[in-house]
């Protein structure tokens, strides 16, 4: 659903019609391997690339479209449209390349930036670590300087892309007394002696994504791999956070909608009682409800997308879209599911799988209850 809130031209609707076409034949086709395979091809990445579907805000000094945020945000509405959790582009991106435009050397953007647009490179990013999830400042990876390197040894835990990513940006306390102050980050490729993937973890939904350990025994890097200033990588992933907080409540306004849809046409079809679903009343009030949840949702979120586009978008209120778009995502999609019987507790009905795919939005990219304190402390500044 398109509301008047954003501010599309004809060339966003130009390029939405290629990233359906994309979505159509090279992703719905392949999703069910995929989700067998628990991850993307690395080609699927070259062909995004190729049409210009990555990276869309990165400027074009460094090979990229050098576009708005909308074009971002239409790449992941289409994907979660279809209901695909792979390829795991946004994260690519929209979280990672922008870490490279803001606060890479101008030697790091002109070696990276071009591969990330083209697909060539694939990038993920490591902060969350076995002892260290909400709380980031208590990382214990460490990065020791060793004259013109750095040595960095620690454990990341749950990373997307793990298993086929060809460059991480790695959060590694320099200073561990320092607590967040000695947090800084560094780009490690992947073909880094001392470097070690884990396993592909099984996760209850996001079949189609890579999601891994990642093991660093001794990774010497160059100091010329330090991403930003050391020390200031804290304040690096916190400025970051919002952009990825409304790239969840994309995701989960997008997913929602897509419930919706295949469940007004399933109880349109399905016949109960010798007649349709659809014919109930408490079947046409559910589905009114998740409806109208959705529409209330969808016009908080393109606000919030209006508001990003103007780089307005406050750290507590892109809280707020990632924890009650998020809550609201798996409201609907379980209502949803509902209305679909023992059909949808069957994966091959894909409001099983969404159902699946959106537990998992309340806690990453900050738990929902992290969201809270982070509004709370807003809140109560404010009076
Ligand atoms: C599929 C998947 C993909 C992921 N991808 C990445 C990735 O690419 N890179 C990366 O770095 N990380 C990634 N993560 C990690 C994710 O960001 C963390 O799981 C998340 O931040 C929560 O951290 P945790 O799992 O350690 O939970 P914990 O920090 O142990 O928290 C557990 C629960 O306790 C509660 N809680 C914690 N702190 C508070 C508090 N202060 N107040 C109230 N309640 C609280 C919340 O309910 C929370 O869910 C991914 C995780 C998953 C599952």
């Amino acid at each position: 659903m398109e509301t008047a809130i954003l501010p599309y031209t004809d060339e966003h609707h130009a390029f939405r019609a290629t990233v359906r076409r994309f979505v159509e034949n090279e992703v719905v086709p392949n999703h069910g391997d995929w989700e067998e395979a628990g991850r993307v091809p690395k080609e699927l990445w070259r062909k995004a690339g190729s049409l210009g579907l990555l990276c869309p805000t990165v400027p074009e000094e460094y090979g990229g479209p050098g576009v708005d945020f909308l074009y971002s945000t239409i790449v992941t509405e289409e994907l979660c449209w279809a209901g695909a959790t792979g390829p795991l582009l946004y994260l690519h991106s929209d979280i990672v390349a922008p870490y490279l435009v803001q606060y890479g050397s101008e030697e790091q953007k002109r070696t990276w930036l071009p591969r990330l647009v083209s697909g060539e490179t694939i990038t993920g990013i490591c902060m969350t670590e076995p002892g260290a999830g909400s709380d980031v400042a208590a990382i214990r990876a460490r990065a020791r300087r060793d004259g013109d390197d750095y040595v960095i040894s620690g454990q990341k835990i749950f990373i997307s892309n793990g298993q086929i990513a060809d460059l991480f940006v790695v959060a590694a306390k320099t200073d561990p007394d320092a607590g967040a102050k000695g947090i800084s980050l560094f780009l490690v490729e992947s073909d880094r002696p001392g470097f070690a993937r884990g396993r592909n973890l099984e996760k209850i939904g996001l079949h189609a994504q890579d999601t891994s350990e990642l093991f660093f025994d001794g990774v010497r890097v160059p100091a010329t791999n330090l991403l930003g200033a050391e020390g200031k990588g804290f304040g690096c992933l916190m400025s970051q956070l919002p952009q990825e907080r409304l790239l969840v409540a994309i995701g989960a306004v997008a997913a929602a909608e897509a419930a919706v849809k295949w469940t007004l046409d399933y109880v349109q079809d399905r016949k109960a009682f010798g007649a349709p679903l659809a014919e109930k009343q408490h079947v046409r009030f559910a589905l009114t409800e998740a409806h109208t949840e959705v529409t209330i949702g969808r016009v908080f979120l393109d606000w919030c997308v209006a508001r990003h586009l103007e780089h307005a978008l406050d750290t507590a209120t892109a809280s707020m879209a990632k924890y009650w778009l998020s809550d609201m995502q798996n409201r609907v999609i379980d209502a949803c599911l509902q209305l679909h019987g023992g059909y949808g507790y069957m994966r091959e009905y894909p409001i099983a799988r969404a159902w699946a795919d959106a537990r998992v939005q309340r806690i990453y990219g900050g738990a929902n209850e992290i969201m809270k304190e982070i509004i709370g402390r807003a809140l109560f500044e404010r009076r």
